[in-house]
């Protein structure tokens, strides 16, 4: 049996996409199509959505989850019936297709959850509609539907240069054992890089201007490369951190007690208001986990690097 005609059981293809974390991200001026010039170091981690698609004469979609999904659109907005219908139009299928996504990933969490939900909508429909694209055809069409999706594809860790989307892969050793804290409420990534710029403008002196060339830090692929999780923590840098914290400075006290209670660092992922902590072994992460669960914090033992959006 094939990987497709096993993941077609039961009449629907189930597909698992992963959440990422930012283990670097240098953010650069914006540029005249307003968005900003971004280098970043991705790593996907073991916290999933999964997505299952069926035939239907219709695009559809329900969203269900272990996190809260009040804020995600169960119409033609949400990204993952945008990758579908795209896919359509690509290949010329004319039915529809029912999608029913089971979210994991905090919403507007700065995780890209909505990008896994897109990037697992395009492996299902194309393993559905027996279109067969390939790696490169699903990534053309990843980049289209937004900067994280060909991330979410491609799975592992890379580093993403341009909007975050132009991808190579980085070689990184072992696995890194991160703790992940979710935030209520959620943030827009469009307002965190605006505070960023804000924060630029008015406060130059406090805070370090836009690199002219974003970069990942040779120290942060040389860590990665080494698996070293103590020089990660080292080098592992996020620009938009202050602006985030800045709209949401009840973090500031969760990123203390992580680190005070054994992370090697505590991080923002990605707009935030998700944090990631870092710790050297599995051990460790779960005695960090014990204590910020008992601090009344929601708490999530999660790995990395892991595959991309698959079919089960
Ligand atoms: P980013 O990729 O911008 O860092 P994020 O991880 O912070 O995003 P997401 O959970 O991907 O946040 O969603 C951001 C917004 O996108 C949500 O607030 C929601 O309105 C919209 N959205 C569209 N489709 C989806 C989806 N399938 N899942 C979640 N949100 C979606």
């Amino acid at each position: 049996m094939t990987d497709s005609t096993a993941a077609w059981a039961g009449g629907r293809v189930h597909v698992r996409a992963p959440g990422k974390l930012n283990l670097s991200l240098e953010v650069g001026d914006v540029q005249p199509d307003g968005y900003h010039d971004v280098a970043s170091a991705y790593q996907a981690v073991s916290l999933y959505e999964d997505l299952w698609a069926q035939p239907a004469d219709d695009f559809t979609i329900a969203v269900t989850g272990t996190v809260d999904v009040s804020g995600v659109p169960q119409d033609d907005r949400n990204l993952a019936l945008r990758a579908a219908r795209l896919l359509a139009k690509e290949v010329g299928h004319t039915g529809g297709v029912h999608l029913d996504i089971v979210k994991h990933v905090p919403v507007a969490g700065g995780m890209g959850g909505g990008s896994a939900d897109a990037a697992a909508a395009l492996v299902a429909c194309d393993a559905l509609w027996g279109a067969e694209l390939g790696t490169a055809g699903l990534q053309r069409l990843a980049s289209r539907l937004g900067a994280d999706v060909p991330f979410a594809l491609m799975g592992g860790t890379a580093i993403g240069t341009g909007r975050g989307d132009q991808l190579s892969p980085a070689l990184a050793k072992g696995r890194f054992d991160w703790v992940i804290v979710p935030a209520e409420g959620g943030l827009s990534t469009p307002e965190v890089y605006s505070r960023l710029d804000e924060l630029r403008d008015r406060h130059g002196v406090d805070i370090a201007p836009p690199p002219r060339s974003p970069a990942v830090a040779p120290a942060v692929l040389h860590a990665l490369r080494a698996g070293d999780a103590d020089a990660l923590a080292e080098h592992a840098r996020n620009d938009l951190q202050v602006a985030a914290l800045s709209l949401r400075p009840d973090l500031r006290a969760v990123l203390e007690l992580g680190e005070q209670s054994g992370a090697h660092m505590g991080i923002v992922s990605g707009s935030g208001p998700t944090l990631a902590f870092l710790t050297g072994t599995p051990e460790a992460a779960l005695e960090l986990q014990v204590t910020l669960a008992a601090s009344g914090r929601t708490a999530l033992h999660v790995h990395g690097p892991v595959a991309g959006a698959r079919l089960m």
